[in-house]
């Protein structure tokens, strides 16, 4: 693979998350879905596809549960 390194990680508490599917609207390249598992509320959580997040942030603005998502924006070198 010589794809270049993403720009962003993102990572959810999946212990807050309440499956309103909002983040994976907001979302411009879509790499977010809601998942099969169910968390102990017995929600199907936000996951991150694992390629090709911005690093934007949008995302985190979307949600509406605090601590549900965090974004790392990672430095590529140009
Ligand atoms: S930071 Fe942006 S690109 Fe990354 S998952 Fe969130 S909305 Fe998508
Ligand atoms: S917006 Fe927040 S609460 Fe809604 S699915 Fe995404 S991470 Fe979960």
């Amino acid at each position: 693979m010589t794809s270049k390194p993403d720009r962003g990680l993102v990572e959810f508490n999946s212990e807050e998350c309440k499956g309103c599917g909002l983040c994976v609207e907001a979302c411009p390249p879509k790499v977010l879905r809601l998942s099969e598992q169910l968390n102990h509320y017995g929600y199907h959580t936000a996951e991150y596809l694992g390629a090709g997040c911005t690093g934007c942030g949008i995302c985190f603005f979307a949600c509406p549960e605090p601590g549900g998502i965090a974004v790392l924006r990672r430095e590529v070198a140009a």
